[in-house]
């Protein structure tokens, strides 16, 4: 059985890169990992893999998705499968991605770019795995927890979805289509594992990004985040508040570059094989996203980068 395990990385571009480096560094709490004239590689305290975040300096939005996978049988598998669907595909030998494994590149119906790998060099979280603490001492700002999932808009969500399902043994956690009579779908929130999503869709713009979000531990810790954010003049976009869809708690912000970017909290159910899909109708989509002000703010469906 094949397997995709998780969104290992998210690699964007910024205008600013100094700016881009206090965002997630200071504010957030990454570590920056490795660096070269224009680029920076960062991660999370409790990611064990070298990095989760590749920030490239010039322009804004999304460059590429990493997931990472089980085996390289796995890379055939999915290759083959991707073709078979229609995409086009390629590899991309170790090492062309920094600290990373051989990888196939699959551009999505959407147009967004989607590389699966099977190794990146392992480092360790910053507590360590043999009798940890709860947490680093030294954690800054935010101390986001790990990257947990990405939002991109497409043309298509329905096209995308039944990629992921048939191509990439991903699962429908939950979907907002038209009507129950009208089934065709206006957003797709999809897991490979047990967690609600590890990437989701929304009708939109293809090749474009919504936003990639960062798990934290709880509740208090997103009101912490909405703290740090006032402190640091961060533009909060939406929250502290909770979604329907998902259960999780949020705050929607945006880095100096303009790129949204989520502290997401609270695994509000597992998505074990047997999960029945939730469906929404588009007539409670505001009530879906945003689930205490019911109505969705203007930048919701219009700013994407
Ligand atoms: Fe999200």
């Amino acid at each position: 059985m094949s397997a995709v395990i998780r969104l290992g990385y998210v690699h964007i571009r910024v205008t600013d890169l100094e700016e881009a480096r206090n965002h997630y560094s200071n504010t957030l709490g990454m570590e920056v990992v490795a660096e070269e004239p224009g680029k920076l590689w960062l991660k999370c305290w409790d990611e064990w893999d070298h990095h989760s975040l590749v920030l490239e300096e010039g322009g804004v939005g999304l460059v590429k998705l990493g997931y990472k996978v089980e085996s390289p049988d796995d890379l055939e598998t999915f290759e083959k499968r991707a073709q078979n669907f229609g995409a086009s595909t390629g590899r991309v030998s170790a090492g062309e991605n920094l600290k990373v494994g051989e990888a196939v590149r699959i551009t999505l119906p959407s147009e967004h770019a989607l590389e699966l790998y099977t190794d990146m060099e392992f480092v360790g979280t910053e507590t360590g795995s043999l009798n940890p603490e709860a947490w680093p001492r030294h954690v800054r700002g935010v101390g986001t927890h790990w990257i947990d999932h990405a939002l991109v808009p497409c043309d298509d969500p329905g096209l995308m979805e039944r990629f992921f399902t048939e191509a990439l043994d991903f699962r429908t956690a939950e979907r907002v289509v038209e009507s129950i009579e009208q089934p065709n779908v206006i957003g797709s929130w999809m897991s490979c594992g047990e967690s609600p999503h590890d990437i989701a869709f929304i009708k939109g713009p293809n090749e474009k990004l919504h936003h990639f979000a960062y798990h934290l531990e709880d509740w208090s810790a997103i009101l912490k985040a909405g703290d740090i954010f006032s402190m640091d003049d961060v533009p909060i976009d939406i929250g502290p508040t909770r979604h329907g869809i998902t259960r999780g708690t949020t705050i929607y912000f945006f880095d100096p570059s303009g790129n949204r970017n989520e502290v997401f909290a609270g695994l509000g159910y597992r998505v074990q094989k047997d999960f029945p899909t939730i469906n929404w109708t588009v007539d409670q989509l505001a009530k879906g996203i945003f689930y205490h002000a019911r109505e969705l703010n203007d930048a919701f469906t219009s700013v994407f980068t």
